[in-house]
């Protein structure tokens, strides 16, 4: 780790702690994956009034298997691309069931095989459940990190690679949370505070003056 990385680190860790902590309710495994599927393209705070009810109607896996489509359809429908959404949950709770005895495997290959499983749900799910150093990388974790000169990458997938070779593994799960509070309540995708920032001096788009005519997009 670099000089400069370890510095970027110490300052996230002295704002918000180390302490971990998951923005999405839920009381179990098989919970957190279908919520971490409900909030593409939604907010965490929709997606915990939603699972409130949800998660009391079909409480396990097996329930969630032997759903109803159009009704699970409306069931979530409030958090969008409701169609799609329906249709893999019901897919991967049917293969969970079938394969995994309604559990949800601990391993990134096997949890990027289950429908509308992709990377970024595979890592919630291996860093939030079991604990294992993985880098999840959503829209705040991409744009900060471009901002703070970690990678130039477009790509969540080849982010998440740099992101790996730069960052020390026992922060690979901290800072995906530490840098999801830094986005909501700092560095915005439009306008963010940078009179408030503490890393004003890591950041790329600061130092290169866009700060001043306004260019955070
Ligand atoms: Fe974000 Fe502004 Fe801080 Fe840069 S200076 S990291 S754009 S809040």
């Amino acid at each position: 780790m670099t000089k400069r990385t370890k510095e970027i680190l110490d300052l996230l860790d002295k704002k918000y702690t180390r302490d971990y902590k998951c923005y999405l309710n839920h009381e179990n495994p098989g919970q957190l994956l279908i919520a971490t599927m409900l909030s593409a393209q939604c907010t965490d705070a929709r997606v915990n009034i939603v699972t409130k009810d949800l998660f009391k109607k079909y409480p396990d896996m097996n329930a969630f298997a032997n759903a109803d489509l159009k009704e699970l359809e409306q069931d979530i429908k409030t958090t969008g691309f409701y169609h799609n959404k329906a249709k893999n949950i019901l897919g991967c709770a049917k293969m969970l069931v079938e394969k995994y005895d309604g559990e949800v495997p601990r391993d990134l290959d096997d949890l990027v095989k289950l429908p509308g499983v992709g990377r970024k749900t595979a890592n919630v799910i291996r860093g939030n459940i079991f604990n294992d150093p993985s880098i999840v990388v959503d829209t705040h974790v991409k744009r900060i990190s471009k901002r703070l000169g970690f990678t130039k990458e477009e790509d969540p997938v080849k982010v998440e690679f740099e992101l790996m070779k730069v960052l020390p593994k026992d922060h690979w799960i901290l800072y995906n949370i530490q840098i999801i509070t830094f986005g909501r309540e700092i560095c915005f995708a439009r306008n963010p505070k940078c009179s408030e920032c503490f890393l004003t001096d890591y950041c790329t788009e600061h130092k290169a003056g866009k700060k001043k005519s306004g260019k955070h997009v």
